[in-house]
């Protein structure tokens, strides 16, 4: 294909905005200005050159006057802004951003790029999503196709591709400043969007300003100062709870360290701040922010007449989905296990990527993706009430389906006062009873040095996996700083999301059958024995996978129930199904 006919993918976003464009037949992000993800700000640099992406966010801080952040959420108002004294409307700015992503893909692609698919939020009416294409014209650019963002997401998981595919699928978006979730259904090629919800000033910003809050009280109380009164004080700490926050999704805690937040108190002395913050008390200091989200995916269930197990994908996308406590939630109400196996800041553009090569008639592979087929943990025992002690407990540090390279530490407490060595086994598997996993290896921690108040000592163990499946131990005592390494081998493999969904289908298929001892008429078991081997089938579509895994484990309910009737409906429901693979 010639160049110059490439289409671009592009996310708009409200803090990041991303590149990606088809390429031997896979979406894949380009960087603009160096960057993955461009920070969706624009400034006038003193020299009267424009700025965007991180230089535009540095500048900020300092001229906030001369630069503008979230100008999606301006995006079809007919407000203007002000920057270094000009005004500009939303289209304007947002074409700033848009011109440097156009001129980067034409820098990779060579040769002139005016062709692009825009992606937008689902709830955008009519006038912001005009406004978005002319912001396209501003830039030289053709707008094929404005797309909803959680269509988008769900064409980057391989969604909708083949067109025989009837799925509906929830989208929980958490971004920078804005948190939506939406409900899409795909059948033959259409996309219709069931319901969407959100909060337009919910997202990681609020979590930074909740971190650099707790930051500030201490500060204050300690030397009389609000550092929110110091303009570039107040945006450092902004800055600094920001990277502890990024830190906290993948180890038990961070270390905020601001030398010279304040050059001079009151008696003409510098000021630092100096603190640790663990996870836990991170995660309690936006439970409210999170529980709120979820309220939000419940109202979308209700207004599109949905329970959770209607839903047969959930999606996680945008930057802050990377918080553990996400995941956690989200299981918690949705009762399944959310794909999380593409870039959740990258997804959108992917997905506008692939929608891109669609109309330019590409040929589309689905997204490989290299993750960890099992779980990978380790032993840890637990008091319980009244000191009994639960040994032999799985851990698991990396989850199953997780995308390698990946790396994850969290801390773990010695159980006995004054104990001074850990033996630590390393597991890989499902089974939440240690030894019931495939044992990877075993080493010891010798001469610990309690000194907690307790006699106890802190550990954080740290698992790093890379695309290879070899696996990084590392154990560092907390107190001492001592550290023991182990490297071992783990499992890996190569699949795409949609294999992904068919393999935990068939896992689903497998626990039913291993907790059923009933016995069956034989014309019960012989359809069963039929389902059995259809799902083995390689090239079976996730959707039929999973509707072939419900309508057996309906039938075994019904069996053990011994309501015969139901499982003649279920039974017949199941080769209705069966037919249709067969074909
Ligand atoms: P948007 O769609 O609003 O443009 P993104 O999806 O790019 O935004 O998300 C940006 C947000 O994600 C920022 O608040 C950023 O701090 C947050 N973020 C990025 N990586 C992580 C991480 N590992 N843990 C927690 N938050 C993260
Ligand atoms: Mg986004």
């Amino acid at each position: 294909m010639n160049q110059s006919d490439k289409i671009i993918g592009i996310d708009l976003g409200t803090t990041n905005s991303v590149l990606a464009v088809i390429q031997d037949g896979l979406p894949v992000l380009l960087p603009v200005n160096g960057e993955r993800l461009l920070p969706s700000v624009v400034g006038i640099a003193p020299s009267g050159e424009v700025v965007v992406g991180t230089p535009a966010r540095n500048q900020w801080v300092v001229a906030p006057e001369r630069t503008v952040r979230s100008i999606k959420r301006k995006m079809g108002k007919a407000e203007t802004v002000g920057m270094a004294g000009q005004t500009y409307t939303p289209q304007e700015i947002s074409a700033f951003i848009l011109k440097d992503m156009r001129e980067a893909a034409q820098a990779v692609l060579g040769g002139d790029v005016r062709r692009a698919v825009i992606t937008v939020p689902a709830y955008f009416n009519e006038t912001q999503r005009q406004a978005t294409l002319e912001a396209g014209e501003i830039a030289g650019l053709m707008v094929e196709r404005i797309i909803n963002e959680p269509t988008a997401s769900a064409l980057a998981y391989g969604y909708g591709l083949a067109g025989d595919q009837h799925l509906k699928v929830l989208v929980y978006d958490l971004g920078g400043g804005t948190f939506d979730v939406s409900i899409i259904e795909l059948h033959s090629g259409v996309v219709d969007v069931l319901a969407t919800a959100g909060d337009n000033l919910l997202g990681g910003d609020d979590f930074d300003e909740r971190l650099a809050a707790m930051l500030a009280d201490e500060f204050a109380e300690e030397h009389d100062i609000d550092l929110r009164q110091h303009h570039q004080a107040w945006a450092r700490l902004l800055r600094a709870a920001e990277e502890a926050k990024i830190e906290l999704s993948s180890a038990p805690f961070a270390e905020i360290k601001l030398e010279y937040i304040l050059t001079r108190d009151r008696k003409g002395y510098p000021l630092h701040i100096q603190r640790e913050v663990e996870r836990s008390e991170f995660e309690e200091l936006i439970a409210d922010l999170l529980g709120r989200t979820i309220t939000l995916v419940r109202k979308a269930l209700e207004d599109a007449k949905l329970r959770p197990n209607d839903i047969e994908r959930v999606l996680l996308v945008g930057g802050s989905t990377r918080i553990p406590a996400v995941w956690e939630l989200i299981v918690a109400q949705m009762g399944q296990e959310p794909h999380i196996e593409i870039d959740p800041d990258a997804a959108v553009a992917l997905g506008a990527a692939v929608q891109a090569g669609i109309i330019a008639g590409e040929e589309i592979d689905a997204i490989l993706v290299d993750v960890t087929p099992y779980s990978l943990g380790i032993e840890t025992a637990q008091v319980g009430y009244g000191g009994r002690l639960y040994a032999d407990l799985f851990t698991p540090l990396v989850r199953r389906n997780t995308t390698v390279p990946v790396q994850k530490s969290q801390m773990f407490t010695t159980i006995v006062p004054g104990q001074e060595q850990i033996r630590i086994n390393v597991y890989q598997g499902e089974n939440p009873t240690a030894s019931q996993n495939v044992l990877l290896g075993d080493f010891m921690i010798e001469g610990l040095k309690p000194n907690r108040a307790d006699g106890l000592s802190e550990v954080t163990v740290n698992f790093q996996l890379d695309v290879n499946g070899i696996l990084d131990v590392t154990v560092v005592e907390r107190q001492s700083g001592k550290r023991v390494s182990e490297q071992l081998k783990a499992s890996r493999q190569r699949l795409s999301p949609d294999d992904i969904a068919r393999s935990q289908a068939k896992l689903a298929a497998a626990y039913t059958e291993m907790e059923a001892d009933e016995t069956f008429d034989p014309g019960v078991a012989a359809l069963l024995d039929r389902a059995r081997k259809t799902l083995e089938q390689p090239d079976l579509s996730a959707g039929l996978a999973d509707d072939i895994a419900g309508a057996v484990a309906n039938i075994r309910h019904a069996v053990a129930e011994e309501d015969d009737a139901q499982v003649e409906a279920y039974c017949d429901e199941l080769i209705d199904l069966l037919m249709e693979v067969e074909g």
